[in-house]
Formats: C-alpha cells, sequence, structure tokens
C-alpha cells in the first residue's frame, strides 16, 4: 500500500471516529445549533482529518478544530481567524498557493506542508480531557508515522508542543516558548510557536512577523524552499468515501 492509500485510510477512520462520548456530542450540538452568521451553511460536525502534501517536510502540529471553523468547514484550520493568521504566513513562506482558507473547495494547495490537529474532533472551551487526548493520541501517531520525510514540526501552542514530545520522546521536555527549538536524536526538529488564537493575535502576543520567523526557521532546518506551491487542486489523498469530493468524506448521518 502506498503512503497516499494509508493516509487515504486513515483520513477515513479518523473521520469515523465516535470514541471520545463528549466530544462526539459537542461537536454534533455545535453542528445542530450553528453560529448566527453560519445559519444557512451545513456543518461538518465530525472529526477532521490533516490535510496536505503527503511528502511534506514540515508538519503544522495545532490542538483542536475550532467549533465553527474546522468543525464547520471539514478542513483543520479553515474558516476562522486562526487559520486567516496561519495560512497567510505559510503563503509569505512558499508553502501555501494562497493566503486563504476559507472552504474545503477554495483551491488552497499546499508544498511540502501537512497541517493537523493533536486531537480531531472540536472540544468545548477548546480544552481536551487528558483522557480524551489519550484516546485520539493513535491516530496522530499513525499519521506522524506515515509522513515518512518530515524533518520539521512546527507546534502551535503548547498543547501540540507536548503531543509532540510525548510521540518523538523529548525527555526532559524543554520548557516551551516562541522559537524554542529541541532536535529530536535522529528525527526531526520542533519548532515550538505561540498559537495564532485571538487571544494571542489581538493582545499581540504574537505579531505577523513573529509567525514569519516561525515559517522561515522551518523552511531552512528542512533544508530550503522546495519550490513555490503550485496554484492547482491541493495534493489531497483520493477519498474512497466520497470519490465525488476527494477532500470530504460521505457525511454519516446522526
Ligand atoms: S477526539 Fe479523536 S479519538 Fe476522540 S472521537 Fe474524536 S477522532 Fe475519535
Amino acid at each position: 500500500m502506498t503512503r497516499v492509500d494509508s493516509l487515504d485510510r486513515l483520513r477515513a477512520e479518523v473521520c469515523d471516529c465516535r470514541r471520545c462520548p463528549r466530544l462526539v456530542a459537542w461537536r454534533e450540538q455545535v453542528a445542530e445549533e450553528k453560529r448566527a452568521a453560519y445559519r444557512d451553511q451545513e456543518y461538518w460536525g465530525r472529526p477532521v482529518p490533516g490535510f496536505g502534501d503527503p511528502a511534506a517536510r514540515i508538519v503544522v502540529l495545532g490542538l483542536a478544530p475550532a467549533a465553527h471553523g474546522a468543525n464547520r468547514t471539514g478542513r483543520v484550520f479553515t474558516g476562522d481567524r486562526s487559520g486567516d493568521w496561519l495560512f497567510r504566513a505559510m503563503h509569505r513562506a512558499g508553502l501555501a498557493n494562497q493566503p486563504t482558507s476559507v472552504s474545503i473547495d477554495d483551491g488552497l494547495a499546499l508544498d511540502d506542508v501537512w497541517v493537523t490537529a493533536a486531537v480531531k474532533c472540536a472540544p468545548p472551551a477548546n480544552a481536551p480531557l487528558p483522557d480524551e487526548r489519550d484516546e485520539c493520541r493513535p491516530f496522530l501517531r499513525r499519521e506522524l508515522a506515515l509522513l515518512g520525510d518530515v524533518r520539521v514540526v512546527v507546534c502551535l501552542g503548547a498543547f501540540a508542543y507536548e503531543a509532540a514530545c510525548s510521540y518523538f520522546g523529548v525527555r526532559p521536555r524543554p520548557r516551551f516558548g516562541h522559537l524554542v527549538e529541541v532536535a529530536v536524536t535522529g528525527g526531526p526538529t520542533l519548532v515550538c510557536s505561540f498559537h495564532p488564537s485571538q487571544q494571542n493575535t489581538f493582545t499581540g502576543r504574537l505579531t505577523e512577523p513573529m509567525l514569519d520567523a516561525v515559517f522561515e526557521r522551518a523552511v531552512v532546518l528542512a533544508g530550503g524552499a522546495r519550490g513555490a506551491a503550485r496554484p492547482t487542486a491541493p495534493k489531497r489523498p483520493s477519498n474512497p468515501s466520497n470519490p465525488s469530493n476527494p477532500s470530504r468524506p460521505a457525511r454519516r448521518p446522526r
């Protein structure tokens, strides 16, 4: 089985997962009630798998889908303010073909980067419980193992950093901080970044130059720019569960 096939299979498994009762109830409640601004849209309301370039040398790791962002659109960091910041920065770094990420069919293509989250379901208050984090961890482990060319993991926030350190066996774990780097023996370098949450961006704790510095460093550590993101459809794995839309698995009736 090829890497793309394996990522396809993982994607399908993630999208069908219902292991965490509290998170299943929350993601579906949010999808049912909706935010007023999106009341005419159909929410995704399911786990959100990673996406991007299967040959990526850079992984961007976040915390979890946002209730009215990825939990609505079905693509991680898509349709919320955090994603606005993230994809603008990746576009400036030559890792994305466009600076926006608003919907699953918006033409976004990533080059040399894979974007995912440590927990695949939107949690209440953006805070998964420890047992939910642990329940979801096998998905992240499989995902990272399948992405065989990874040289850099950009950890957006302390939660993602802890998840990456757990996977790569980093002990003791250096204190999290913006632009802190941890070189994993025989593995990639972890590069920490403050999360582009509104709490951080509105307060100036994270600025665009600070985020640019993270991706500039990530590209250097990955071995240099591999080429501009192509203005074509993303290199997303085909989706056997929904051939009409390679990004979006068939919706499970609730
Ligand atoms: S958080 Fe992960 S393990 Fe829990 S229901 Fe969602 S996909 Fe499944």
